[in-house]
């Protein structure tokens, strides 16, 4: 099957008891038994239920993957892998990772005794010189947020298999649509649904993807023991936010091409981060491993002022300034104070993280639209 029919279809059957065409939402807490253990598969919700299925067999067939689990948050299910790791284990990640999950890693598993290490994971060699017999995660995101850089993920996976060591993509940024990370050999695919999986900025949720089947019985046993499950009526609008994926991503694409062009060359922008650009320094292998570039786009702005950039996002008229990103609506955000705030100055800078950084989410209304309010934000700057 195809991403679009897949999309429609996969995972989804008609309700058993009625014939929906629709995933009910089953909003039970508990199943009645017949007789002790004579149930139909379904005992208490944390473990299942049915909606919640629906949308775990579809993720999974998004990704190219077996096993689909579903968490409350895209937190949640970074913290679900953690679990797998004991005290002395050491983990890889990217020096520009997604400021919640920098924060999870550092604030939260450092004490219980995991070690992290972070590298600027587009040059692969730098991931080998961390790796010694107490590695047990290489985690990654592609393209990372917000510098847009690009990760070789075949490249990786090799080294991971080499080495026996889990592979983990963040598929947030990308969606299944753009690129699917267990094909390229990655071992758990995770995603923020929040974002453009949900796509209509009403859900917060998170999921893993992974082909192996003991390590979805772990995680699926990690999900239950901890309990960080998504409610049904949030996993009927996933579901039903998935439905229409494939022709929303092709829109965020469209238009994200149309900005990035436009932002390039416009005279109060320092520079454009998008993949889609041929001077883009892993343009190649975005090319490689993505089937379009995506609307996340991030620019900085000629003298780098702070004040500068708050007054085009105070500004804008359709890019709404908030958090998140991969909803049908424009969003703009400001990484250095907004969702890596908790990153120190210092470590932020060195990543090419200035105060004038915006980033865009691109969202599906019309490009011109969208050129003219940035064009009305960005004049307010005046000419010098
Ligand atoms: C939003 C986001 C997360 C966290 O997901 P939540 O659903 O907010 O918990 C993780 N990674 C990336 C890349 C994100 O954008």
């Amino acid at each position: 099957m195809k991403f679009g029919t897949k999309a429609i279809h996969a995972g989804v059957e008609p309700d058993p008891s009625t014939g929906a065409i629709m995933t009910p939402i089953y909003q039970t807490s508990t199943y009645v038994q017949r007789s002790p253990g004579d149930h139909l598969g379904y005992e208490y919700s944390r473990t299942h239920n049915p909606t919640r299925t629906a949308l775990q067999n579809s993720l999974a067939a998004l990704e190219n993957g077996k096993h689909g689990i579903c968490f409350s948050s895209g937190l949640a299910s970074v913290d679900a892998i953690l679990k797998l790791f004991s005290p002395g284990d050491e983990i890889i990640s990217t020096n520009d990772l997604y400021g919640g999950t920098y924060r999870l890693f550092t604030k939260v598993f450092e004490k219980y005794g995991l070690k992290f290490h972070f590298v600027p994971m587009a040059d692969t060699q730098s991931v080998e010189e961390k790796i010694n017999e107490n590695t047990k995660l290489i985690w990654t995101e592609t393209p990372t947020n917000p510098m847009m850089n690009i990760v070789d993920l075949k490249a990786l996976g090799e080294v991971a298999k080499k080495h026996q060591i889990l592979f983990g993509v963040d598929n947030t940024f990308a969606s299944p649509y753009i690129q699917t990370p267990l094909d390229l050999g990655a071992d758990i695919v995770m995603h923020s649904v929040t974002k453009y999986l949900g796509g209509h900025s009403d859900v917060v949720m998170g999921a893993l993807v992974v082909n192996d089947d003991e390590l979805a019985q772990r995680l699926a046993f990690i999900q239950n023991a901890c309990g960080a499950t998504p409610g049904p009526q949030d996993c009927f609008l996933v579901l039903r936010g998935i439905k229409t994926l494939h022709i929303r991503m092709e829109r965020h694409c469209q238009n994200g091409k149309t900005i990035a062009a436009y932002l390039k060359n416009h005279p109060k922008v320092a520079k454009v981060y998008w993949p889609g650009f041929e001077d883009h320094p892993n343009h190649a292998i975005a090319k490689k491993q993505m089937k379009d570039y995506g609307g996340m786009i991030s620019f900085t702005l000629v003298n780098n002022q702070l004040e500068d950039a708050k007054k085009v996002m105070e500004g804008f008229k359709l890019f709404s300034l908030a958090e998140s990103l991969g909803g049908v609506e424009s969003l703009c955000g400001h990484p250095a104070s907004m969702t890596h705030a908790s990153i120190p100055k210092e470590e932020r800078e060195k990543v090419g993280l200035v105060d004038s950084l915006i980033r865009l989410s691109v969202g599906i209304e019309d490009a011109e639209d969208l050129k003219n309010d940035l064009a009305e934000a960005l004049a307010q700057l005046g000419s010098d």
